[in-house]
């Protein structure tokens, strides 16, 4: 049968362990919102950089577009020159020139070809970081409204379990009050024990036959190895 002593810890031990379950509940609304609203930034950051990179992308397009035009004036003027060639010489000299443009002519078409893909592709990606943008905005409300929501229920939960903690500890001898005061700001719902099957079940120390005398006399007492408060359920 376990002593008073022990029935009274055990019940404070239990009520500490549901007080510390509330403030983690508590704590982690907070940390899932603000983790939800970084997602949220950075998903933000990731489309400005999208609009700057299709900015330079279209920029690259209009760049070759004015090249592929300046080429094509020139193809136009040496056609001229061409036909107004005086000599043979001269007109294989134009038409090498004709050649030559036209090749260019044709590789700017190209890279210009490929730019505009790449914009639509990055407009494409752009389109799809709009989406998950959308996504974590959704999740981050969700975070908020769902902690909001729950929040005065665990605050009155923790408020409850206090008071109800503050009446279970006053089992505490008066002599053993700081050093318990002391236990419980270092180890929260741990600074208690039970004894199982002789042992400490925090550190595993096995319990004196000594000690065990005390606790079943109801005494308020430490472990010898690890000092959290000890108690015993049967
Ligand atoms: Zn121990």
């Amino acid at each position: 049968m376990a002593s008073e002593m022990s029935v009274a810890l055990s019940n404070l031990h239990r009520l500490l362990q549901q007080l510390a379950e509330a403030e983690a509940a508590l704590a982690d609304g907070p940390r899932a919102v603000a983790l939800a609203e970084k997602q949220v930034a950075q998903a933000e950051q990731a489309i400005e950089e999208q609009k700057q990179t299709i900015k330079a992308n279209r920029k690259a397009a209009d760049d070759l577009n004015l090249k592929l035009k300046t080429k094509e004036a020139e193809l136009a003027k040496v056609t001229g020159q061409l036909n107004s060639a005086s000599s043979n010489k001269e007109y294989d000299i134009f038409k090498g020139q004709i050649e030559t443009a036209k090749k260019d002519r044709g590789e700017i078409e190209e890279t210009a070809l490929g730019a505009m893909e790449e914009i639509d592709a990055a407009q494409a990606k752009l389109k799809q970081l709009e989406i998950e943008l959308q996504v974590r905005k959704k999740t981050a409300q969700t975070a908020k409204a769902d902690f909001e929501a729950s929040k005065p229920e665990v605050d009155a939960q923790v408020g409850l379990v206090q008071s109800q903690i503050a009446a279970a500890e006053k089992v505490i001898p008066g002599e053993g009050k700081a050093a318990w005061d002391r236990l419980r700001k270092a180890h929260g719902a741990s600074a208690l024990a039970v004894m199982e099957d002789g042992f400490c079940e925090a550190c595993s120390t096995k319990v004196t036959n000594q000690d065990m005398v005390r606790l079943r006399m109801s005494d308020f007492m430490g472990c010898r190895g690890c000092g959290r408060i000890l108690y015993f359920t049967e």
